[in-house]
């Protein structure tokens, strides 16, 4: 049997390709966007008491991951990509019906546009619907998850020549917090695990309507190269 479903929204996010975004939401909280409803929840009435709300459930489509054929069994980069796991035991992007699931800090509510912040979510995803977080009901104090019990290990991030002072400009520019954003998303380290650094490979992600280049000076550490206007084909 199927069923069909469609999206309440789409997420316009800092995030414009999926490297350098968090592997869960809440690692960046620097890192914001909005969800922009679609007819007929653009009306006032569909978020009217989210006020009230500090944090939301989205549900959504990993609309960049979907594949045709089901798979039992993935490896998820958070084991350094080379063990695999049964997919009902992880968070992969790669699931039987491509759906995701992030708590996220809302910010702010207008009619037809919730203001989000601490996502992990590509530009364009597909919201399929909202949930108010509900402290007494969602928080598990006792929960434990032996593959995943700690939040991932953090590198320190330097800054070359004139990036920091490029990476500010463009952020006074944006009204956005683009260097707290850059080193929350590169501190824990991007780069797929099993792939061992060399100084002389240059690794870049864009960030809002910037292009953010940095290498890896030695293990375990990163430097942040430049910071420049990325060129946008229409
Ligand atoms: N918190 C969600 C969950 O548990 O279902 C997502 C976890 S998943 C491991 C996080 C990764 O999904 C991010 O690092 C990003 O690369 C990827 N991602 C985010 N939005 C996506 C989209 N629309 N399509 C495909 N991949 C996406």
């Amino acid at each position: 049997m199927a069923y069909q479903v469609e999206p309440v929204g789409f997420i316009r996010s800092c995030f414009k390709e999926k490297f350098a975004i968090p592997r869960q939401p809440a690692l960046a909280p620097a890192a914001r966007g909005t969800l922009e409803l679609v007819a007929p929840y653009d009306n006032g009435d569909a978020v009217q008491g989210l006020e009230q709300v500090s944090h939301v459930w989205l549900l959504f489509m990993f609309h960049q991951a979907l594949e045709s054929s089901p798979r039992l069994k993935v490896r998820p980069p958070r084991l350094g990509g080379n063990r695999s796991m049964g997919v009902f035991a992880t968070r992969a992007t790669h699931r039987p019906n491509g759906i995701g699931q992030s708590v996220v800090r809302l910010e702010r509510v207008e009619p037809g546009r919730l203001w989000l912040s601490g996502i992990d979510l590509l530009e364009g995803t597909p919201v399929l619907d909202i949930k108010p977080y509900v402290p007494y009901a969602d928080q598990v104090p006792q929960a434990f998850n032996g593959m995943a019990d700690a939040p991932p290990v953090l590198i320190p991030v330097q800054w070359a020549g004139a990036a920091l002072e490029a990476a500010h400009a463009h952020g006074e520019r944006l009204k956005e917090p683009l260097v707290a954003l850059i080193e929350q998303c590169l501190a824990q380290d991007p780069r797929p695990a099993y792939q061992a650094p060399v100084p002389e490979r240059r690794y870049g992600a864009r960030l809002w309507d910037v292009d953010v280049h940095w290498h890896y000076p030695e293990p375990g550490l990163i430097r942040v190269l430049d910071i420049a206007l990325a060129v946008i084909h229409p």
